[in-house]
């Protein structure tokens, strides 16, 4: 199919991301590599020779991967945009299953699960033979395709329905349909959020309780009555069941709020670092940060509904990718825009990610002197931070444009710092 000048513009945009990419590991690559021959100078106390070598061996194993599934994802997305295979598929489940909302639901559901399909063989890949190398692998086969399958399950139970009721408020409720769908996905993330702690998580995952009289137990539960966090539980979750990184959250809101520690978490750390720890995730909620964070994602749904609802007025939009132009609140009509604007919206998203994540580390600093504050001194968690460092065999020396695309963190640099300065 001939190009539009629009289909030019998508092009150029589309290459322009990943050209970005591939640079930023170039650079990425070559800042570590400048610093393999010894561990960098503020370093040197806290991780060994053998050590550090692993971790730049890592990171550098990442980067190549990364470059693979850059420069496949970038030639299929090329190729399903530009093709004409869309339109034509769109065509072929048009005429076998008509255009009612219920089959509209059907094509993007089944578009969604064939991209998904597409992507296993590298999913599986960085499972079992990536992560496997370094020794953090420790998923079996079995829970792996469980997880996919309860995965698809739960597409099918929570994903489907929201789509339908999406497209049928677009035929109910015409121009203004986007700000009712917006409301309703919304509404919906709000729910699974509030669900997911009791319904969802289980199903992936083991949660206990902390024992009953344990020193650990009575620690944190003492550090979230000093810092008024209304918590029921503190729990941990058997993380070891799919990989040996390690982590910790907390979830849900309100009285089913609970705190989550991995097993792996637990293990490799003392007592007074998991409570720093814990300190830093307390910081996250005391300083209203979930809420903001939330604020910013309910502003995100309603920029892309709105995005999507003017996409679907521009009949160039549609000529771009092959697709013959209808106006009128119909789903048939919008939902090539939906599915075409899932596909590119990362291709625009990419270039303000510096920006979120200015944002995000600001939190990050704001949480950690939290946690020192309410510890009365900063080692605690800077000894977390370097064994959590050492022990995932993170990158010690990211290039900063780098970091400022991918790190939605400090570097532990940075992180030592500030803690260290005030
Ligand atoms: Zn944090």
């Amino acid at each position: 199919m001939a190009l539009s000048l629009f289909g030019i513009i998508a092009l150029v945009l589309i290459l322009a991301r990943a050209i970005a990419e591939l640079l930023l590991s170039r650079l990425n690559e070559r800042h570590v590599r400048a610093h393999t021959s010894e561990v960098p100078p503020a370093f040197r106390e806290m991780i060994d020779d053998t050590t550090y070598r692993r971790s730049v061996d890592y990171t550098l194993a990442k980067s190549r991967f990364g470059d693979v599934v850059t420069v496949y994802d970038t030639a299929l997305l090329i190729l399903i945009l530009f093709t004409g295979v869309l339109p034509w598929a769109f065509g072929k489940f048009t005429a076998a299953f008509g255009t009612s909302v219920w089959a509209m639901a059907g094509f993007l559901f089944a578009a969604g699960v064939a991209l998904s399909i597409i992507s296993l063989p590298f999913a599986w890949y960085a499972q079992f033979k990536l992560e496997d190398r370094f020794g953090f692998n420790t998923t079996t086969i079995k829970t792996w395709v469980l997880d996919r399958l309860k995965g698809l399950l739960l597409a099918v139970l929570l994903g489907f329905p929201l789509l339908v009721l999406v497209l049928k408020l677009i035929e109910w409720t015409g121009p203004n349909w986007w700000i009712w769908a917006a409301l309703l996905v919304i509404a919906f993330q709000l729910l699974v959020m509030l669900i997911a702690p009791a319904m969802i998580m289980p199903l992936f995952n083991k949660f206990t309780p902390l024992p009953e009289g344990s020193t650990l137990r009575e620690r944190l539960f003492a550090l979230a009555r000093r810092t008024d966090f209304p918590t029921r539980s503190i729990e941990v979750m058997d993380g070891s069941k799919r990989s040996h990184h390690s982590n910790a959250f907390f979830t849900g809101f309100g009285r089913f709020r609970k705190i989550v520690l991995f097993d792996t978490l637990v293990a490799q750390l003392a007592e007074p670092e998991l409570e720093s720890v814990l300190a830093h995730e307390i910081g996250h909620y005391k300083k209203r940060h979930v809420v903001k964070l939330l604020g910013v994602s309910i502003i995100g749904v309603f920029i892309g509904f709105a995005a999507i609802a003017w996409l679907a007025r521009q009949e160039w939009f549609y000529r771009a990718f092959g697709f013959e132009y209808h106006a009128g609140f119909a789903a048939a009509n919008i939902v090539p825009v939906m599915l075409l604007f899932a596909l590119l919206t990362e291709t625009i998203s990419f270039w303000f990610s510096p920006l979120l994540h200015v944002w995000s580390r600001r939190f990050e600093y704001e949480a950690d002197a939290f946690a020192r504050v309410t510890m009365g001194d900063a080692q605690p968690l800077i000894q977390a931070l370097r064994k959590l460092t050492e022990r995932n065999l993170s990158n010690l020396t990211p290039h900063p444009f780098y970091s400022s695309f991918y790190y939605s963190h400090p570097t532990l640099f940075e992180r030592e710092r500030a803690l260290q300065s005030s």
